[in-house]
């Protein structure tokens, strides 16, 4: 079963899609790991040529997708919590603009999900990874909500941004995401709409539980 998962930055996807994972049993994809992941390379080493490199980069996931490494040439790096940072969130919006980046993850990212069940989240699942997914769902909530989630995930780190500053940083990877011309943030027209704007993340699950659950019984 694959199951692709679409919305704009803290609108729930990641909490919900690793709390479906652990109930249904299935491999858990963070395709915006990846693109931080390959963002966080291209500040490392260097631009040039970056979707050619990233080609001969390994995305390794462990933990059911929580941990992300990337391996080249015998080399490994853990880029679990290098890749959430302020600046890494800054300039991830450009690296993914990339047509070329975008066509290399997105190859891997098929890859995975052959003969998996799999439940995949990003930008553009719904729409260009996996269009003929099972189950579809486009998550959305207002950028003030989606905000103070973020907010609160940073609640007691000393690096932490202000609320203002996340607020910014979603507006603008919001506008930048949905207005690239390779692949934008959009729903697709037969993926399920679900504003969480006041639900708790456990309800939104259940709701898409009981659309797997369906899937499952041949509904
Ligand atoms: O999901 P997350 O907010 O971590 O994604 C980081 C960035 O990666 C997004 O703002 C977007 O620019 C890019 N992205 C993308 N396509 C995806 C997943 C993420 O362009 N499928």
């Amino acid at each position: 079963m694959q199951i692709a998962i679409d919305g704009p930055a803290g609108s729930g996807k990641s909490t919900v899609c690793k709390m479906l994972a652990n109930r249904y049993g299935l491999t858990y994809l963070d395709t915006g790991a990846m693109y931080r992941a390959a963002t966080w390379f291209s500040l490392k080493f260097t631009d040039e040529d970056l979707p050619r490199r990233l080609e001969a980069v390994d995305f390794i996931f462990s933990e059911n997708g929580r941990r992300l490494a990337l391996s080249k040439d015998g080399e490994t790096w853990d880029v679990t919590a290098a890749i959430r940072t302020p600046a890494i969130s800054g300039a991830v919006s450009r690296v993914a603009a990339n047509p070329r980046v975008r066509a290399v993850l997105t190859e891997k990212q098929r890859k995975y999900a052959e003969g998996n069940d799999v439940i995949m989240e990003g930008r553009d699942i719904t729409t260009v990874v996996l269009p003929g997914a099972d189950i579809k769902v486009f998550l959305t909530a207002t950028a003030e909500e989606r905000a103070k989630r973020r907010f609160a995930e940073w609640e007691g780190k000393p690096e932490a941004p202000s609320y203002e500053e996340v607020l910014e940083s979603i507006k603008r990877r919001d506008e930048a995401d949905s207005s690239r011309p390779c692949s934008p943030l959009k729903r697709a027209d037969d993926a399920a709409l679900l504003d969480t704007t006041g639900l708790t993340l456990e309800q939104v699950a259940e709701h898409i539980g009981r659309m797997i659950e369906a899937e499952r019984g041949g509904n």
